[in-house]
């Protein structure tokens, strides 16, 4: 009855796999973007998808707006405006920095659709006739004035483990622990008005009862030691101590539970269950509105062949690893992910201080996409993001490494490269690809490496290696760039053509070569490269297409007209880093 799947192909790639699914957490649709989650869920998996549409794998990217949950109805109660305009606000704003930021989805959906509350309701039918769901009466802070139950962060107060005074209904943001709502010390309503002292009253809720899936989830986890070791350890500490979860809430904000039961009134399906079927509501309303097919979905979801790939920040490991692959082995038919890559967090370095310190918006340290966006260029974003990911341990948003890294390697390895090359041969060959004469020992080695670069690339690409893989991408700058120096055509054009056009011929290869490798990584200063190369960069859908990492490997022909060079990536003057540096110190940059 359970649908895991086939075990551990120590060979596994993209192409393995008839399809691939991917999938970036959706970010809940209460505050802006920043830098931080980019780095974690979102870049990675769009280098990821970019990557395999180039090499023409059908791709589906999917991501969308958390919307439901209680600390968007308090965003609304403190503003005095409606929980559907603090979703608009947001779900706007972060899908304009997505799109700004070149992350490629094919749907970028909201779990506030109507849609979404059919496939959430079918979750829930389901695994309660499957006899996964039971209900149980607990005690929970209600609020005599308003009349209400005070669910999760609508009631603080003294947290029974660690003493911390601002601890929410049933959890602590100091010490992380959990903990029954009557264990909350000295309750107070988080209500604005709301005076009163709450107090407990019984409340039947709804559970999922996840032991019931122990074996079959341990299983699946024992299917996949390719994951990251970090992602490992949560999911196996999850899975060996599962315990019934909550998935209901006293809230008018969600998805109604769909039974006939009188308790089930005034009570909602709680985020966390809802949440991760966004991805599947969100499938659903990509193929109505591309195909107009009301099935076209099942295909992604309920087909071996699909592979599905989701990628997260860590904290989200336990909905991803364990609770969302459990709701999906009480339906019929569920695929379970192949891959979930959960990368670290991102803190930020404090030049003031010299500590790394945790992104928060107390500290004022973090720095949205939308000013980042309005101060630097795209391309620098991702390149500094993904040298830095933090793929296994957490990293350090650091400006002097910024500039370092993107003035040091991209401008001056790459771009210099690229500069240097099509100016000479513009400026020599009449705007065209010389042709090759006798190519020797030198010439024939650097045309080799452009084949090895790009399938080292693809290698890190296909086993979730992102910094690596840009590293492998300059890599194959240096390579030119020494290439380059030891061939001298500034100097060697003064006395042997043939010998000049034959090194700039070698060297438009590698410049063609850095133009699709830069496809998946930096895909505006991919597509200005190939204007100046006069190249078509195929785009490739979710039905697939040619493979162009193949065609990266093709020379480009002797006459090839060129376009004059303009600087691909412009280095970022010292002093303007210091300003933008002295601006984030301000807390100016969210
Ligand atoms: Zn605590």
């Amino acid at each position: 009855m359970f649908p895991v799947t086939e075990g551990y192909m120590m060979e596994k790639t993209s192409t393995t796999f008839e399809r691939t699914l991917v999938t970036s957490a959706l970010p809940y649709a209460n505050g802006y973007i920043h830098l931080g989650h980019i780095a974690g869920a979102y870049l990675p998996a769009d280098i990821y998808v970019r990557y395999l549409r180039f090499r023409g794998v059908k791709t589906l990217y999917v991501g969308g707006s958390d919307e439901h949950g209680v600390p968007i109805t308090l965003t609304a109660l403190k503003e005095k405006i409606s929980p559907k305009e603090v979703i608009d606000r947001y779900h706007t704003a972060n899908a304009d920095a997505f799109r700004k930021l070149g992350i490629s989805y094919d749907i970028y959906g909201r779990t506030s659709w109507p849609l979404h509350v059919d496939t959430t309701q079918q979750f829930f039918k389901v695994l309660d006739e499957g006899g996964y769901i039971h209900t149980k009466e607990m005690e929970l802070w209600y609020s005599p004035q308003l009349e209400r139950f005070l669910p999760d962060r609508y009631v603080k107060g003294v947290c029974p483990k660690c003493g911390y005074v601002e601890a929410d209904g049933d959890e602590c943001e100091s010490c992380g622990s959990q903990y029954a709502a009557h264990e909350l010390v000295e309750p107070r309503a988080n209500i604005p008005g709301d005076t009163s002292s709450p107090i407990l009253r019984k409340s039947r809720h709804w559970f999922l009862d996840l032991p019931k899936f122990g074996e079959p989830l341990n299983a699946w986890l024992d299917g996949h030691p390719e994951w990251r070791a970090n992602v490992k350890g949560i999911a196996y500490g999850w899975a060996n101590d599962l315990r019934s979860r909550c998935i209901t809430r006293d809230t008018d904000w969600g998805v109604p539970i769909p039974l006939e039961d009188e308790d089930a009134v005034g009570k909602r399906i709680y985020v966390w269950f809802d949440a991760p079927i966004g991805y599947v509501t969100n499938t659903r309303q990509w193929a109505l509105d591309t195909m107009n097919d009301e099935h076209g979905w099942e295909v992604w979801w309920k087909d071996a062949g699909t592979r599905m790939v989701h990628f997260i920040g860590k904290d989200n490991v336990p909905f991803h690893a364990v609770i969302f692959p459990a709701m999906s082995m009480g339906q019929p038919d569920y695929i379970l992910a192949d891959q979930v890559v959960g990368n670290e967090y991102l803190n930020i370095f404090n030049r003031q201080t010299g500590q790394s310190e945790k992104g928060s918006k107390s500290r004022g340290n973090m720095i949205s996409v939308r000013w980042a966006l309005e101060n630097l260029p795209v391309d620098a974003i991702r390149y500094y993001l993904c040298a830095i990911a933090p793929e296994s341990k957490d990293s350090d948003f650091d400006w002097d490494e910024f500039m370092n890294r993107y003035n040091g390697e991209l401008c001056n390895v790459v771009g210099n490269f690229v500069h240097r090359c099509l100016t000479m041969t513009v400026k020599n060959f009449e705007g065209c690809v010389p042709p090759a004469g006798s190519l020797e020992d030198a010439d024939q080695e650097m045309l080799d490496a452009i084949s090895q670069q790009l399938e080292a690339i693809a290698e890190s690409l296909e086993e979730f290696r992102f910094r690596q893989a840009l590293e492998r991408f300059i890599d194959l700058g240096r390579k030119a760039n020494v290439y380059f120096d030891a061939m001298k055509p500034w100097v060697t054009r003064k006395t042997d053509m043939e010998r000049t056009g034959t090194s700039l011929y070698v060297c438009c290869q590698v410049v063609k070569a850095l133009c699709y490798a830069m496809v998946p990584f930096m895909p505006e200063g991919a597509a200005n490269l190939a204007a100046i190369l006069n190249l078509t960069l195929p785009e490739n859908g979710p039905e697939g297409g040619e493979d162009a990492w193949v065609e990266a490997k093709t020379l480009l022909p002797a006459g090839s007209s060129l376009q004059t060079p303009t600087a691909l990536f412009p280095k970022i003057d010292k002093d303007r880093i210091a300003e933008l540096a002295e601006a984030h110190l301000r807390g100016e940059a969210f």
